[in-house]
């Protein structure tokens, strides 16, 4: 509990915060490291694309102007890009905010309540409580995957805010669109359900595994995409929300005004139009999750199917050292993984697929680990 002598909500005062990731400068100052290889934020491992990098250059000179309000340049061209309507889309610095204003805009704090699975996102978690609004999470099957069924059944007429993470993190895993649609048609019509797609661009078949296309039918469902991961802009933070149109009035009048800076918006309309880098991406992705797969399992680890950017995997019988074990001593060796206590999963490890070199010291050191 934090104590001060100023007046608190008790929902600031006892926060449990977002845990984020190790960074690589934090390692290297702990361990007295040259490189070290990060692994643990779903980041792209190409990097920021070319061209988004050659408009951020060139727009640095407008750095000392506001932005657009509204970023309506942005806005065109993601509305070109998803060929949807202009007026269902809101920007936000990463899909974060967009979270961040669903949680503060639809439900009623000590009225109405959230939804979802158990060991996800934790940010739904977090910002939930921190509006004191009544996060329920409803267990996974057996096997990890979302008991859509679950779900539904937590649902009530109370409940503002459904989420739905597709694929998962940190699973990895998909569920199937036609699993989707009953939940969507099964929810009372006040429940928006949120289907997060952050990772959907690493599946493969994205056109066909997104819920885009099937908005207009679907009067309950909102879509998130970030540009954090396939895009390569995490630090620039740039993510929207695609939203029942009059849903997307409201989170654009309360909206923080130029909460999308000039920097971010350049760099994301450059990012769409750069389909090398995105195909490029999808491939080394593609390459290294199959090459981290049959490593890990070939070492004896339980590996999660996944179509995003990472893997989760977890000690096998075989294995002496625990999640914790494995996780301290990749670090010593400079190599930076996400251990998944902070999801609730004590004996669970997520690596992020990095280029092939990455990949293949993280699997170098791992096996050293194991034997
Ligand atoms: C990384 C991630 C996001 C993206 O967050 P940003 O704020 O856009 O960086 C959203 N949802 C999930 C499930 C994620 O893993």
């Amino acid at each position: 509990m934090n104590r001060t002598a100023f007046h608190l909500r008790p929902e600031a005062a006892d926060f449990d915060p977002y845990v984020p990731g190790l960074s690589v400068a934090g390692v290297r100052e702990r361990f007295g490291l040259s490189t070290v290889i990060k692994m643990a934020g779903n980041e792209n491992p190409l990097g920021i694309s070319p061209a988004a990098l050659e408009a951020v250059r060139r727009n640095a000179g407008l750095g000392f102007r506001y932005p657009r309000e509204g970023n309506p340049d942005l806005v065109a061209a993601l509305a070109a890009h998803y060929s949807l309507p202009e007026q269902r889309f809101v920007p936000g610095n990463g899909s974060d905010e967009i979270i961040d204003l669903l949680l503060r805009v639809c439900p009623v704090p000590g009225r109405h309540n959230v939804v979802a699975s158990r060991s996800s996102f934790s940010m739904y978690r977090v910002l939930s409580r921190l509006c004191g609004v009544e996060f329920r999470s409803v267990p996974r099957r057996e096997d990890f995957s979302f008991d859509i069924p679950g779900l539904a059944a937590a649902a009530d007429d109370r409940t503002a805010l459904l989420f739905l993470t597709m694929p998962d993190n940190p699973s990895g895993a998909c569920p199937e669109r036609a699993e989707v649609e009953a939940l969507a048609r099964r929810l009372p019509p006040s429940c928006l359900l949120v289907l997060d797609e952050a990772y959907i661009d690493f599946c493969v078949d994205p056109e066909a595994q997104s819920f885009l296309r099937l908005l207009d039918e679907f009067g309950n469902v909102a879509v998130l995409r970030t540009f954090s991961k396939i895009y390569g802009l995490a630090g620039l933070r740039l993510g929207c929300g695609i939203l029942p149109p009059a849903l997307a009035a409201v989170l654009r009048s309360v909206h923080m005004p130029f909460s999308v800076n000039t920097a971010a918006e350049a760099a994301g309309i450059a990012a769409l139009g750069d389909r090398a880098f995105y195909g490029e991406t999808r491939r080394v992705v593609a390459e290294g999750r199959t090459l981290l797969h049959k490593e890990l399992s070939a070492l004896g680890f339980v590996v999660y199917p996944s179509q995003a950017n990472f893997l989760m995997f977890r000690p096998g019988t075989e294995h002496s050292l625990n999640a914790a074990e494995i996780f301290e001593g990749l670090l010593a060796r400079g190599v930076i993984i996400r251990r998944l206590a902070s999801y609730g999963l004590e004996e669970y490890l997520r690596v992020s697929v990095g280029t092939e070199r990455e990949n293949k010291e993280f699997i170098r050191y791992i096996r050293e680990l194991c034997i």
